[in-house]
């Protein structure tokens, strides 16, 4: 009998991994469009791309290669207080931006919003350094769980409120790998 909460080593029998929730064919599709809208967008600046670690890591690489003019990159990294499911809002740096933001054009770069907690966080705490602009790409949206507006500039898919994981989402750092997202179906990590 299959024990659900252990980590496979192979995902095509591994239990844990649920149907797929978005292909990823159709990532691939999705990232040349918002690469080029944010191409047009962008015509006479150069963004700062700012991703969150680890999870958006591979979209925004992926990303940054549809975008046909100059970008930059940092990487920021947080972690936020809670259930290993559930974000308390109140986040912790783990890494800062190695860069200054002050009249910058910057993109946060999410891998997932949910209830969009870690996201107003993050959006203050960078509003703070005085940004030009401060814009937000997720790849994924869970339907109808933010508590307000997030002004979210880009979004690549609205998906149901399952949790997930591949292309870059992880349980316990597993399953990042994975080419397609997929509902979790396992026992979540404590
Ligand atoms: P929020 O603050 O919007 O509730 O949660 C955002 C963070 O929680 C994401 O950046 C991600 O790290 C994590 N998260 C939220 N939903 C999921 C999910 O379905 N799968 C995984 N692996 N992480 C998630």
């Amino acid at each position: 009998m299959a024990v659900v909460n252990e980590l496979s080593n192979n995902w095509e029998n591994d239990p844990a991994i649920g149907a797929v929730v978005v292909e990823s064919s159709d990532i691939n599709h999705r990232i040349k469009e918002l690469g080029a809208e944010i191409s047009a967008d962008y015509v006479d600046r150069i963004p700062l791309l700012v991703g969150v670690l680890k999870g958006a890591a591979m979209f925004m690489s992926d990303l940054a290669r549809e975008i046909t003019r100059p970008v930059e990159f940092d990487y920021m990294s947080v972690s936020s207080y809670g259930s290993a499911t559930r974000t308390s809002g109140v986040v912790r740096i783990l890494k800062d931006l190695d860069g200054d933001l002050s009249d910058r054009d910057v993109i946060i770069v999410e891998d997932i919003v949910d209830s969009g907690l870690t996201l107003t966080y993050l959006r203050k705490y960078l509003a703070a350094r005085n940004p030009r602009s401060l814009e937000v790409c997720t790849l994924l949206l869970k339907e109808g769980l933010q508590k307000t507006d997030l002004r979210l500039r880009y979004v690549g898919f609205r998906i149901p409120p399952d949790f997930v994981v591949g292309y870059g989402l992880d349980v316990n750092e597993r399953y990042r790998n994975l080419e397609s997202v997929h509902q979790y179906v396992g026992l979540r990590p404590k």
